[in-house]
């Protein structure tokens, strides 16, 4: 078998039009093994500095760890790469750089087996998911808010999950009456069957009251989860939220390790929908062992995917193969990092997210694109 040869950190920079034109960063892993076999990764770091720690810990901590062994042997090498950077990281930057490696070896293991990776994953849970638009609530007033996400529809997306307090023209997450008003504008324009989710997120400040509040009145124009509305460390919040609305909670992409999905599961037992992040959680091997555990709770899982086609791509393999995925998520407009990175995009059909055929994470990664993209 294979020996793990050569492995690079490249840091890419784009401008994402579903950021409001922000310029974002991540890191992208390329591991090559003796015979030739390139397998793709990625770390979701973000932030330029992040991004250099990534690069460093690769380069100088787990390229010199773990060159040479067997590349299929990836639980082994998961392990030994933990053991190493327990010194610095349960989570956080130790826990990207793991994923980002996790994930490329997973790629090769597909391809030298010629088979796609939700095969190895122990095959189709799900024949396709709904697709859904992620986006940003960013235009200037809520006539623009409404009529975007209504065109996502028309486009053929079957469910939308929108983002309050984001980059832009908007004043949605800034003031509950206005955020409520929204919803009940957007579900009568939308009609009852469109799935509306709400992502408050890291913009919004609001205690538990207000949250308690906010959901319970978004809860009337049935919203179908509301996500981050508390800072994800507060835990006596989310249990006196989850105490106060029927309204189901999400949380969870923030996590970067198994013990935090089981800490949140077991402990908090506040939160019905996890947001797993397979370039954040210590690659494709730490979101599987996050599902084993929503699958032990009863959870729902749903992939935060809204990187590059690389995390895309591994998040859909690893959706459709678990039980507990609900819906699919896509960037609805277009951004270098999904339409050119990648020979083909990654898009639905007719509103559906089906599965990729190709081997391994099943897409042809340009490396044209990733060297004028790398900073
Ligand atoms: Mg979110």
């Amino acid at each position: 078998m294979a020996k793990i040869a050569r492995i690079e950190p490249i840091t890419i920079a784009y401008a994402d039009p579903n950021d409001f034109g922000t310029v974002r960063r991540t890191v992208l892993v390329r591991v090559e093994t003796s015979d030739g076999v390139v397998g793709w990764g990625e770390c979701i770091a973000m932030w330029p500095e992040a991004c250099r720690a990534v690069a460093t810990i690769i380069n100088d901590g787990l390229t010199p760890l773990i060159a040479g062994d067997t590349a299929d042997d990836i639980e082994a090498i998961w392990g030994k790469m933990r053991r190493h950077l327990h010194w610095y990281g349960e989570g956080g930057i130790a826990s990207l750089a793991v994923s980002g490696i996790d994930m490329a070896l997973w790629d090769i293991k597909g391809k030298v087996a010629n088979k796609p990776l939700y095969e190895l994953f122990g095959g189709l849970k799900h024949a396709r998911l709904p697709a859904n638009a992620s986006a940003h609530v960013n235009k200037n007033g809520e006539v623009a808010c409404v009529a975007e996400v209504v065109g996502f529809f028309e486009a053929g997306f079957r469910s939308t999950k929108l983002g309050f307090a984001k980059k832009g023209e908007s004043d949605i997450g800034g003031n509950p009456d206005i955020d409520v008003h929204f919803v009940k504008e957007l579900r009568a324009a939308l009609g009852d069957k469109a799935e509306i989710l709400i992502d408050i997120g890291n913009g919004v400040r609001w205690d538990v009251r207000t949250a308690i509040d906010v959901a319970n009145r978004m809860h009337e124009h049935r919203i179908g989860w509301f996500e981050e509305p508390l800072y994800f460390t507060d835990d006596a919040g989310y249990r006196a939220l989850a105490a106060s609305t029927e309204l189901r909670l999400a949380s969870g992409e923030r996590e970067f390790t198994e013990t935090g999905y089981r800490r949140q599961m077991e402990y908090v037992q506040a939160v019905d929908v996890y947001g797993i992040d397979p370039a954040r959680v210590e690659g494709i091997t730490g979101f599987r062992r996050a599902d084993a555990l929503a699958t032990r709770h009863g959870k729902t899982i749903n992939a935060h995917a809204w990187s590059t086609a690389i995390t895309t791509a591994a998040s859909l393999h690893l959706s459709l193969a678990s039980p507990n995925a609900e819906i699919f998520e896509y960037k609805p407009f277009g951004v270098s990092v999904q339409d050119d990175l990648v020979a083909e995009k990654l898009w639905h059909r007719d509103g559906w997210a089906y599965p990729i055929e190709g081997a391994g994470l099943g897409i042809e990664v340009q490396e044209d694109v990733v060297r004028r993209l790398a900073e």
